[in-house]
């Protein structure tokens, strides 16, 4: 295990927040997580676990805990059928490494998921997802080490409760537990999902009627590119709230003051609207306050023009959620980490 004192994390969260971490324990395989856990019990430590920091905000200058940074890495195909394969991935497998990889291999289940960043161990976490594809659809287990009990167990897609951007990780096992490993089965004959119109219009411009998991994820990339600012040119991570889930009586409501706002029915009866369009309508987009701001493309991606604190960047957050509550009595919900 390798460890440094007082690092930079500047390098190591998307934002670009700049502070440092008193121990940052960089673990390269199963037995130096044991290590690391060792470590901070022995030096009586906090921590928290670091992937690609594309959904962290930093809350401090300084972390007076440890940092343990996922870097185990390998992909190993543990099953396999003619209809499917089922893949092993360590925790500190780049995401989008793996689904350039997958769809090279012609394998369907997370195309739809391309360039999203950050790590294999955190897309459990929130069961990332995009254009009507989310990590629940193909995951099949991970392999997790519960810190109070120091044992790896294996829990299946069941036991991780996921529901949107959400799991048993932010809940029942959050600070218990470190995802090491993540197993999703993958289709061999890929059933592509092409429900978001943005990425039809994309897919058959050429009249192509039998588009690929490659022309999938050359529509994503296009279309993620257009839209997302790059976190190496603009400190941001992604999406900043969660869309609002409200009653059906609450929606009929909204629609009478916001005819335009559109409404997708959840699977538990209620209905998902635009927080993008809300903090628009609150007159927010592309406002920049000092040193951060909401971005003049999507508004629900809050930026750090260079050298905004996490505190900063947590404040602005704040006013959002108040102005876009005090006009629509929505309260918006934050789906980026918040350390402190
Ligand atoms: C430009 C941009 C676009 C994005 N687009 C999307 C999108 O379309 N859909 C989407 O869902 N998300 C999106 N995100 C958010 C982010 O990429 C995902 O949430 C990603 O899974 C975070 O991975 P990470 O390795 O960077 O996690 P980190 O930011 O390092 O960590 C996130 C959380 O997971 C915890 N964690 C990390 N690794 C582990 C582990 N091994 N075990 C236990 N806990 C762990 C951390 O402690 C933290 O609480 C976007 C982010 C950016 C910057």
């Amino acid at each position: 295990m390798n460890i440094k004192k007082n690092k930079s994390l500047k390098e190591f969260n998307t934002f670009g927040v700049d502070s440092t971490a008193e121990h940052f324990l960089k673990v390269t395989t199963d037995d130096e997580l044991g290590e690391s856990i060792k470590y901070i019990e022995k030096n009586r430590l906090k921590y928290f676990v670091l992937g690609g920091g594309s959904n962290i905000l930093l809350g401090f200058d300084k972390y007076k805990g440890a940092v343990i940074h996922m870097q185990t890495k390998g992909v190993e195909i543990v099953d396999e059928t003619p209809e499917y394969e089922i893949l092993e991935c360590a925790a500190g497998v780049n995401w989008d490494e793996f689904v350039e990889y997958t769809v090279e291999r012609g394998l369907g289940g997370v195309e739809n998921m391309s360039l999203i960043p950050g790590t294999m161990g955190a897309s459990p976490i929130q069961n990332i997802g995009a254009y009507g594809q989310e990590l629940k659809d193909t995951f099949e287990s991970a392999r997790v080490f519960l810190t109070e009990q120091k044992k790896i167990i294996s829990l299946s897609k069941d036991e991780c409760n996921f529901d949107y951007r959400d799991s048993i990780f932010k809940r029942e096992l959050k600070g218990k537990s470190i995802i090491v490993s993540v197993s999703l089965k993958l289709k061999k004959i890929p059933k592509l999902n092409y429900s978001y119109k943005g990425i039809r219009e994309l897919i058959f411009v050429n009249g192509d009627e039998k588009p690929t998991v490659k022309d999938m994820r050359d529509a994503v990339i296009k279309l993620r590119t257009q839209k997302l600012p790059d976190p190496t040119v603009i400190g941001n991570a992604g999406s900043f709230f969660k869309n609002p889930e409200i009653s059906e009586e609450s929606f009929g409501i909204l629609k009478r003051f916001i005819p335009e706002i559109d409404g997708f029915k959840t699977k538990d009866e209620l209905v998902k609207i635009s927080a993008a369009k809300l903090i628009e309508l609150s007159g927010w987009k592309g406002r920049r306050e000092g040193n951060c701001g909401v971005y003049e493309n999507h508004s629900l991606v809050l930026v750090n023009y260079g050298g905004a604190t996490g505190s900063e960047i947590f404040n602005l957050a704040h006013r959002v959620i108040d102005d876009v509550y005090q006009k629509f009595g929505i309260k918006l919900t934050v789906e980026v980490n918040l350390l402190q």
